[in-house]
């Protein structure tokens, strides 16, 4: 029996200061195999550590990271499973190698990380466990991929940045394209024939039956705290777009 439960969720929000990075971070449990789907950003390391606590694990329980794409904000903690092999896309490796110049997510030491630990490549196709199977979904990045599970009779996908929010279904284009357009369009048609029911990489899990969208669970509101006791200190305000603009910053390609 198959369960999966988010550690961390994801969410879209930036600051004119820069973004948070909040990506999804998925624990897949299938029999007795531990299987993490993107670890988050540095920034939200303890959480993550947290929220393994909670329900009674610790790192080394682990067995396996399956990293979707190597943006800062997904793979920066895959250093804290010592007993994790960590599966990624081949093309995916050779991009974080030689990253897009413009897509500042990957930092080029990203690839030297990867490498120190146990790295398994996987493609589209591939079976992780039974239920548990990889689809590749470039256009965001180069190699990137997702995950279909089979939970309780359903088929639920983890999209990572493919389908980085629910505004991703009206679009047709993730908000971010930092390798290929047609790509990234078609990736989203194979993403929304594949499921109903969506983890996307910054945003909370829904379900899709026509137009309708419903979130399936996840916090309605987040606490942000402040900490300026000399009271002179900057405010925070708080606005929200209707619209994301998709940004496309293609400087390599095939
Ligand atoms: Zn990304």
């Amino acid at each position: 029996m198959a369960n999966l439960d988010i550690l961390t969720y994801g969410f879209s929000f930036t600051s004119d200061q820069g973004g948070f990075g909040y990506s999804s971070v998925s624990l897949l449990e299938v029999g007795s195999r531990r299987i993490l789907i993107d670890t988050g950003p540095s920034s939200r390391r303890a959480w993550v550590l947290k929220a393994l606590q909670t329900r009674g694990l610790e790192l080394g329980d682990i067995d396996t990271l399956i990293l979707t794409h190597l943006h800062w904000d997904h793979c920066q903690n895959a250093d804290m499973f010592p007993n994790a092999k960590v599966l990624v896309h081949p093309k995916e490796l050779d991009y974080a190698k030689n990253p897009n110049p413009a897509d500042l997510n990957t930092a080029t030491y990203f690839a030297d990380m990867i490498s120190k630990l146990e790295v398994n490549l996987i493609s589209d196709g591939d079976s992780v466990v039974e239920g548990v199977k990889i689809i590749d979904t470039p256009g965001h990045t180069r190699g990137h991929i997702s995950v279909i599970c089979s939970v309780k009779g359903e088929d639920l996908l983890v999209a990572g940045d493919a389908m980085p929010d629910v505004g991703t279904v009206k679009r047709g284009l993730p908000y971010n394209v930092f390798w290929n357009v047609n790509d990234a369009i078609e990736s989203v048609g194979k993403i929304l024939d594949s499921s109903d029911i969506f983890y996307p990489g910054h945003d909370l899990p829904f379900r899709l039956d026509g137009d309708k969208i419903d979130y399936v669970e996840g916090p309605s509101a987040i606490q942000v705290y402040g900490y300026n006791e000399g009271g002179f200190g900057p405010a925070l305000t708080y606005s929200v777009d209707s619209c994301r603009k998709p940004n496309i910053d293609l400087m390599q390609n095939d």
